[in-house]
């Protein structure tokens, strides 16, 4: 039905040699959304003329798109999470990649004030004020402050920029560090990695993987790691949630397994219909043990600005 000409909403196109600033996509709607942020009368049949209100609360994209609604650097750029001020270091070896070694929380009271420079690294988390004032202060020095390249309209419309742009589930965990790892268990290019089970026991994996029989509602069956670059993010969503644990056990070290398994549960406690507060504790102890051993597994190396971002998923 979503690809039926009728049902195709083309909100932009843009044509140039380079992305456009977030602002200037922005800039062509913000009018409309003020207008309707303070209500529009409207003639609602059986109802006569009503006054409708539209608020922007929330929204969300991947990596690419958030840094660029928001006015941010780049993921491999210094200080490019949206909810804290860790810096995080270039990859060692490499060019254009930056990762953030995993931090203990800082008190929102310690953060520096505002002149002060961010070499104390850490993560002291960021708030909907401090983030205006940070973009304020880029355009007046007129270079990149704390990951702010200057203020977005975002800001001018009730949408706070930090508590309401989400991180949702896909493009961080199935799309994102789920798939990021099964790569580096099984893809030939990463079997020199710590974790990787590629020279060892991948024929097994498949095999696993391919005996499979899902329940109905999971429309696309397992695949073999051999297509893993056909899989859809559906695919990794389901290998992630449900096939796993069951695929690894045996294969992984029981150390590797509760490490990822750890990932898996806090995943599963934030998907429950309710989450309560002792879930969210449970869950901040899990990333707390995934990201704590992580370095030790797998390296440094791959804990990129998404892998970071798992910090965060108890406080989204
Ligand atoms: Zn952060």
């Amino acid at each position: 039905m979503r690809f039926k000409k009728e049902n195709i909403l083309v909100p932009a196109l843009w044509c140039g040699p380079v992305k456009p600033h977030g602002n200037t996509l922005l800039k062509a709607i913000f009018p409309d959304l003020q207008v309707l942020q303070k209500g529009v009368d409207m003639d609602i049949p059986k109802h006569n003329v009503q006054t409708v209100t539209g608020i922007v609360i929330c929204g969300t994209g991947d990596l690419p798109a958030r840094a660029m609604m928001l006015n941010m650097v780049a993921h491999n750029g210094e200080s490019a999470c949206q909810r804290c001020y860790q810096r995080g270091e270039p990859r060692e070896g490499t060019f254009g990649v930056r990762v953030f070694p995993y931090l203990p929380n800082r008190s929102k009271e310690l953060l520096p004030k505002e002149g002060a420079n961010f070499n104390q690294d850490g993560m002291y988390p960021r708030d909907d004020a401090n983030f205006n004032v940070d973009g304020i202060r880029a355009l007046t020095i007129a270079k990149h402050y704390a990951g702010l390249k200057g203020t977005t309209l975002l800001s001018k419309l009730t949408l706070l920029p930090v508590k309401g742009t989400g991180i949702d589930a896909m493009h961080l965990i199935y799309a994102g560090c789920g798939r990021k790892m099964l790569k580096m268990f099984v893809d030939e290019k990463h079997s020199e990695v710590k974790g990787s089970v590629y020279k060892t026991h991948k024929t097994i994996v498949d095999e696993r993987l391919l005996n499979i029989k899902p329940p109905a509602y999971i429309t696309r069956v397992p695949k073999s790691t051999v297509e893993l670059a056909d899989w859809k993010t559906s695919m990794h969503k389901s290998f992630f949630l449900y096939y796993s644990l069951p695929v690894l056990k045996g294969i992984f070290t029981d150390l590797n397994l509760r490490h990822f398994s750890s990932l898996v549960a806090a995943v599963q406690l934030l998907n429950s219909d309710c989450v309560k507060e002792n879930d969210l504790k449970n869950v901040e102890d899990l990333i707390d043990k995934f990201m704590s051993y992580f370095k030790d597994l797998y390296g440094c190396e791959f804990l990129t600005l998404n892998f970071h971002l798992l910090c965060h998923l108890p406080t989204l």
